[in-house]
């Protein structure tokens, strides 16, 4: 098969490799469509996969080609999108269900072969159909999708809540539009992108939009939240600056969401710090998504939520590619030499 693998630190190539061999309990999937991963960006040109050569890729959806043992209700000609954490099943996260948590976890895309390629092989265990009315194309967006939903549901958003959400990429567009689903106020989007707000403004009709460029976004909030700052703030950007930011946006007993992978250390000025100890804040980690039937399933919710039409998936999509032209988009992503949101790969 075709596929992109990355052989060193910036080094991926589109070649020829052998096809995936399945065992017991595993599938073999036709991959239909792989979202580049945010993660990815960094992964494939600065920081490398755990192994060399591997195929990068972790936002997969396609069509079951062949499985072998038993593997369920899963059957050749399904539609299935894949949660990309292969959990070991025996830790003792694993055995209440929390496969994020797993000590000892394998990684499509990062850890073992991903989908940036023609066939992706996963065990049975790890996948979720796709309903008929959701495409490839959404489907591929399931994870971020859970991603997203998985953060808001660790905060425990309630109705009406105000939220303040830091990055506006395919995450935070997320966040928001799941944010509205489940009754939440007002809704602030903040970026230094001016691109990406207006894109949030224009597909899906956020108003509240901040790039922290020009205004600080600080008093921004606290001017429209009559001084008090928000129930719960999101840092979905991964830079020292909005995490410390997210930390100044709550309010009193508060709750801070930590998402993105955080590029560089962070040093916190004591009067952030005691802030965190005066407002009493409340902290969450959020990492990966629930892929258990309890509490809920959040790659369950994220696909029902698709197929009624709640959630919008499509229009995050900016740009699509074939394969072949891998080297090309990471150059463009990595440069970011041109606007994009989801971009997906389509072997
Ligand atoms: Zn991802
Ligand atoms: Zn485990």
């Amino acid at each position: 098969m075709k596929a992109a693998v990355l052989h060193s630190v910036g080094d991926l190539r589109y070649e020829e490799v052998e096809d995936p061999r399945i065992s017991e309990g595993e599938v073999l999937i036709k991959v239909k469509a792989c979202g580049v991963c945010g993660s990815d960006v960094p992964r494939v040109m600065e920081k490398g996969t755990y192994y060399f050569p591997l195929i990068p890729g972790h936002e997969v959806s396609g069509q079951i080609i062949s499985t072998e043992g038993k593997p369920g209700d899963i059957k050749k000609g399904d539609r299935v999108t894949v949660f990309p954490l292969i959990p070991c099943g025996k830790c003792a996260y694993c055995k209440i269900g929390r496969y994020n948590l797993c000590d000892n976890y394998n990684y499509l895309g990062s850890r073992c072969n991903g989908g940036f390629a023609e066939y992706v092989r996963a065990p049975a265990d790890n996948l979720i159909k796709v309903p008929e009315n959701v495409s490839y194309e959404e489907a591929a967006l399931t994870e971020p999708a859970s991603v997203a939903l998985h953060a808001l549901r660790r905060a425990k958003v309630d109705t009406a809540d105000k939220l303040a959400i830091l990055g506006t990429g395919p995450i935070g567009i997320l966040l928001a539009q799941w944010a509205r689903i489940m009754g939440a106020g007002d809704i602030f989007l903040i970026d230094i992108e001016e691109k990406k707000l207006k894109f949030a403004g224009e597909k899906y009709g956020f108003t509240k939009l901040i790039n922290s460029r020009n205004d600080d976004p600080v008093d921004v909030i606290k001017r429209e939240t009559k001084g008090r700052g928000v129930d719960i703030a999101i840092e979905a950007a991964g830079v020292p600056v909005t995490l410390r930011q997210a930390i100044e946006l709550a309010r009193k007993g508060g709750r801070v969401v930590f998402l993105g992978n955080m590029r560089g250390d962070v040093t916190l000025p004591e009067r952030i710090i005691s802030s965190i100890l005066r407002k009493e804040l409340i902290l969450y980690g959020s990492w990966n998504s629930n892929f258990t039937s309890l509490p809920k399933n959040e790659w369950e919710t994220s696909l029902r939520f698709m197929q009624i039409g709640k959630l919008k998936v499509e229009p995050l999509i900016t740009h699509r590619f074939k394969l072949e032209k891998v080297r090309e988009v990471f150059e463009m992503m990595y440069k970011k030499s041109e606007f994009f949101n989801k971009v997906l790969l389509i072997p």
